[in-house]
């Protein structure tokens, strides 16, 4: 028994960082993992953080 470890909690750590909006100056909080932004946020102001899409690696990301 080996392979199968580590499976849980490995994929969903995500941070909560903070921002100064550059609109309003407003703390924005925002969640991020592994350095992505994984979700849209909208300042009070109207300004939005956009979500980032991931980034491939060149080793996983080849088409079938
Ligand atoms: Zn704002």
């Amino acid at each position: 028994m080996a392979v199968m470890d580590g499976c849980e909690g490995s994929s969903k750590t995500w941070v909560l960082e903070e921002m100064d909006c550059p609109k309003c100056g407003q703390v924005i909080e925002y969640y991020t993992s592994r350095g992505r932004i994984v979700e849209d946020v909208k300042c009070a102001c109207g300004y939005e953080v956009k979500a980032q899409e991931p980034i491939p690696f060149p080793n996983e990301g080849k088409e079938k």
